[in-house]
């Protein structure tokens, strides 16, 4: 049994820390902590604790698998509460149509072929027959320079040039524009995971430069989702306005079995 209430005073504690950490990098480099949202990442803890989330003001939530994250989104909306689901994960296409229905922001956009399948599924009709608000996605850049690990892969040459060299179903180029040309997906910036095994600081620098240069010919790609509970103030120093924080609110999760 969970003790309710000391498992929302210990989720209160650990949102006020965390809090108090965005605010903290942002004074420390000149940002309005308004613009930074707070992702807090649920996955493996149950809707209860989404549920406790909202209740203590937790408007934005992150999920990483579609088997786990849709039946929770419909617990959490039959229990009446109302949160923003974002879906961070590595995306089968065949799971476009699920997360269509309940995410509001796809972080993990990483192949022209993903990018056909959300058009496809949020192109179609909602349930009730209605046309439905074009699903916002962020594209999920490679800082490795390789696809294997989710993520499209920058050119670093940046010429069509080297066209051939780099896989075009997830060369970043090709991927923005996979987004940018439909109608029912509609592109709002970046997301990336520090690669493994490497400082985070250059990694987030390289990004940075890559959303500046996106942003200049895609004017609604202002989003740039980056940092995790152990590095989200090196990412807010590098221009981050979306933090994905899952065990410095809820607890370590055990680990993947
Ligand atoms: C799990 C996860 C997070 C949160 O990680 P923590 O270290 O628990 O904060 C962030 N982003 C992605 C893509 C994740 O899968």
């Amino acid at each position: 049994m969970v003790d309710e209430r000391a498992r929302r005073d210990e989720l209160a504690a650990n949102l006020a820390a965390v809090r108090g950490r965005i605010a903290q990098a942002c004074r420390a480099v000149g940002r309005d902590p308004g613009e930074v949202t707070l992702v807090v990442v649920t996955k493996t803890y149950p809707s209860e604790d989404v549920l406790r989330l909202a209740d203590l003001g937790v408007t934005d939530v992150g999920e990483n698998r579609d088997q786990e994250a849709a039946p929770k989104a419909a617990a959490v909306a039959a229990a009446g509460a109302r949160v923003r689901w974002h879906f961070i994960g590595q995306l089968q296409r065949n799971k476009a149509r699920s997360v269509a229905r309940y995410a509001s922001l796809v972080h993990s956009v990483d192949s022209v072929r993903l990018a056909h399948a959300l058009r496809e599924a949020a192109g179609r009709k909602a349930d009730d027959g209605t046309a439905r608000a074009p699903l916002e996605a962020l594209v999920q850049v490679s800082l490795d320079g390789a696809a294997g690990r989710g993520g499209a892969v920058v050119d670093r040459a940046g010429g069509a040039g080297r066209a051939g060299r780099s896989d075009p179903d997830t060369a970043l180029e090709e991927v923005l524009a996979a987004v940018a040309e439909s109608d029912s997906l509609r592109l709002r910036g970046l997301m990336a995971v520090a690669p493994l095994g490497e400082d985070p600081g250059p990694a987030f620098e390289r990004l940075a430069a890559v959303a500046e240069a996106v942003r200049r010919r895609y004017p609604s790609a202002t989003v740039l989702s980056a940092g995790m509970s152990d590095d989200f103030e090196l990412a807010i120093r590098h221009g981050a306005t979306h933090v994905r924080v899952g065990s410095a609110v809820l607890g370590q999760r055990p680990p993947l079995g």
